[in-house]
């Protein structure tokens, strides 16, 4: 799956110019081998290197550091985690809801602070967080939602009502109030995955591009990791490959990628922007089921994306475009948005995220403490990977942690049907999501 360039991959992978480092040819040996460079590879290589020093880490990288959702995201440093906090609540019982967003609530605040603190170039901005309803329905949902929260004992998320989210972000589809949650975080995704590359380069790693694994083996007490030109000797082996697990056979029926696309327009002009007002640049998501999620860039671009989903085959990867979601994203913002009628798009694409059966994160040991794996944050992983980080550090280093007691680390995952039943099986869910859209929304 070699890209022919990568910067073509995302807008975002084209706005900083971006020196591959090598691959490898010939064999190492190390402490610990991670196996992907995004967010959660390059945090976790990070954290263990922090945690000892004297470790011996690799980090191996198919294409390039950002090929996969982290050079592709759209930059909302959030707090939501898996789905709603009614499903969680429903899946996991209330208390882990709570545990859930107080973990998603200090990843973000982990992100803040790294980029303060290690100086991470990835223009990032703090303006907050606002969950908005398009129909009457979507506008219950909402209202129930922000009661559930605020009886979970939730702070720090707020109703605001029409007037103030208008004088906000001005929409004709807006229906009553928003969710106002200040903090969330808006960042460029592979200024920032760019930027990890080099703090961990500088702490020792080794990053190795355009080097896919092909292969993980045990043998006589180590991993053995197959590379295109060399060979990977490791003791602990971290699976932080997100969408792309399924591909190792211990992953196959643990997560599968589920595709969602974006568009960006050019630069707003003045005119453009005051007709909106967005003043404060608040990320915005709509309470729709298979949800629009959309920000203004620092060139001040509208991205926006979501509205639907890509299913793909259930095992290969390459969906990464959707002409059809492309066009209904477009119109979408003429609808939201009358004042950019004559707007132009310069970029569509679109990346694998990858979900669980339940929609919820996986992490934990794969098999015996020598493996450890990260995978299933959907579209939200920009914070929680983060934090992700510490918990693999403290999962390879085999230390109990309040982190590694972290309810979803370690859970048993319900697999995905074998075969075509576990395409059919996302298909339904995806389905289901549709149809929920279509009896409540107001777009065609
Ligand atoms: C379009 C889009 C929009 C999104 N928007 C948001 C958002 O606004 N906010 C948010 O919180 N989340 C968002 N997400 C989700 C978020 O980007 C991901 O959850 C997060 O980036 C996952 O990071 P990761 O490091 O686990 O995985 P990835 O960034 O996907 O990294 C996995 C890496 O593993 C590499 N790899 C795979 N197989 C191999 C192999 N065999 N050998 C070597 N390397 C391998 C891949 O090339 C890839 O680079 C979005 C995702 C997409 C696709």
């Amino acid at each position: 799956m070699v890209a022919t360039d990568f910067t073509e991959i995302s807008y975002w992978l084209g706005t900083r110019a971006y020196a591959p480092g090598p691959a490898l040819e010939g064999d190492v040996d190390v402490d610990v081998a991670v196996v992907g460079g995004g967010f959660t590879g390059l945090t976790s290589s990070y954290f263990l290197t922090q945690a000892d020093p004297g470790l011996r880490v690799a980090v191996l990288e198919s294409e390039v550091v950002g090929f996969g959702a982290s050079g592709r995201n759209a930059g909302f440093s959030m707090t939501k985690i898996g789905m709603m906090h009614s499903l969680t609540a429903m899946r996991f019982g209330k208390t882990r809801a709570l545990e859930a967003h107080e973990y998603a609530d200090r990843a973000v605040d982990l992100v803040h602070e790294l980029v303060d603190k290690l100086g991470l170039d990835c223009d990032y901005e703090h303006p907050g967080f606002l969950w908005v309803a398009t129909s009457e329905g979507y506008r219950k949902r909402l209202l129930k939602e922000i009661a559930l929260v605020h009886r979970l004992g939730i702070t720090g998320i707020h109703l605001i009502d029409g007037a103030e989210l208008r004088a906000r972000v001005d929409s004709p589809l807006y229906v009553g109030g928003a969710w106002w949650e200040p903090n969330c975080g808006l960042l460029n995704p592979a200024k920032l995955a760019w930027a990890w590359r080099d703090v961990v380069t500088a702490a020792g790693v080794q990053v190795y591009e355009r080097t896919p694994v092909s292969q993980v083996e045990r043998t006589g007490g180590r991993s053995v990791l197959t590379t295109p030109r060399g060979r990977v000797t490791a003791r602990k082996v971290v699976f932080a490959t997100n969408a792309w697990s399924h591909l190792f056979p211990q992953f196959v029926a643990k997560q599968v990628p589920v595709w969602t696309y974006i568009v960006l327009t050019e630069p707003l002009t003045p005119a453009q922007l005051d007709s909106i007002g967005w003043r404060g640049r608040e990320g915005v998501e709509d309470f729709r089921d298979l949800v629009h999620y959309y920000r203004l860039t620092a060139d001040n671009r509208l991205l926006i994306g979501g509205r639907d989903v890509g299913l793909g085959d259930g095992r290969g990867m390459g969906f990464d475009s959707d002409e059809t979601v492309f066009a209904a994203l477009r119109s979408d913002v003429r609808a939201m948005f009358p004042g950019l009628r004559d707007v132009g798009f310069s970029h569509a694409w679109g990346g694998p995220v990858s979900a669980t059966l339940d929609l919820f994160p996986a992490l934990g040991y794969a098999g015996g403490k020598d493996a450890v794996y990260a995978f299933g944050c959907v579209g939200h992983g920009v914070s929680t990977t983060h934090l992700h980080g510490q918990v693999v550090r403290d999962l390879v280093l085999e230390r109990d942690s309040e982190l590694t007691e972290t309810f979803f680390v370690n859970r048993r995952l319900v697999p995905f049907p074998p075969g075509p039943l576990g395409l059919r099986t996302v298909q339904g869910i995806a389905g289901f999501m549709r149809w929920e859209d279509r009896r409540l929304d107001v777009l065609p």
